[in-house]
């Protein structure tokens, strides 16, 4: 068992990872949310290589027709809970995009298919890795163009029927204008957000 951190939902048999090691280990270069001063020691680390997933699927700092509509995914990963303090660390490992996703400027529609593909995807990602316990800790979107960042009534909609679990997040991204929000739990409050890079 790591010391400080409970995991979530521990699905096999496999020793706790260390979280600290892990995580903290790729901290040099933080992207920090777009996040005034927030009261919560909620967060959420998103790994280099999700990082490059998320950013390459929604063309980030770029303006090009692709991601000139709503674009998103599913953020997966560990979650973990910090027994000094009960707050929630998510750490996100792999990002799954919704390329089959219907996106408008101001709507995003994950179907059947394009859950069925995510999860087949997760599958394969599992079968891939010694541990086999990757969880979906959350989802991605955007909102381009003029669009700032926050939790629509529709975004709260899918948080609380999708991923209403308190270790579960979102994370809102303008790629045209650079600024990312990261959210906690069934009422999606604001928490940290830090992106990792080596
Ligand atoms: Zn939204």
């Amino acid at each position: 068992m790591s010391k400080g951190f409970d995991k979530y939902k521990v699905s096999s048999e496999y020793d706790v990872i260390d979280f600290t090691k892990i995580a903290f280990a790729e901290r040099e270069k933080e992207i920090i949310s777009n996040t005034q001063k927030i009261d919560t020691k909620n967060s959420l680390y998103i790994s280099s290589s999700a990082k490059e997933n998320i950013f390459s699927h929604i063309g980030w700092g770029k303006d090009i027709s692709s991601n000139s509509v709503e674009q998103g995914g599913l953020l997966i990963g560990h979650s973990y809970k910090n027994r000094s303090d009960n707050s929630i660390i998510g750490h996100v490992e792999v990002a799954i995009p919704a390329t089959t996703a219907k996106g408008s400027m101001t709507y995003l529609e994950f179907n059947h298919a394009t859950w069925k593909m995510m999860m087949d995807k997760l599958d394969a990602i599992n079968e891939a890795t010694i541990e086999r316990d990757l969880q979906i800790i959350g989802w991605y979107h955007t909102h381009p163009g003029r669009l700032s960042v926050f939790m629509s009534g529709t975004d709260m909609n899918t948080q609380r029927k999708m991923f209403s679990k308190e270790w579960q997040f979102a994370i809102v991204l303008n790629p045209q204008k650079q600024f990312w929000r990261a959210f906690n739990g069934r009422n999606a409050e604001e928490c940290n957000g830090y992106m990792l890079s080596k």
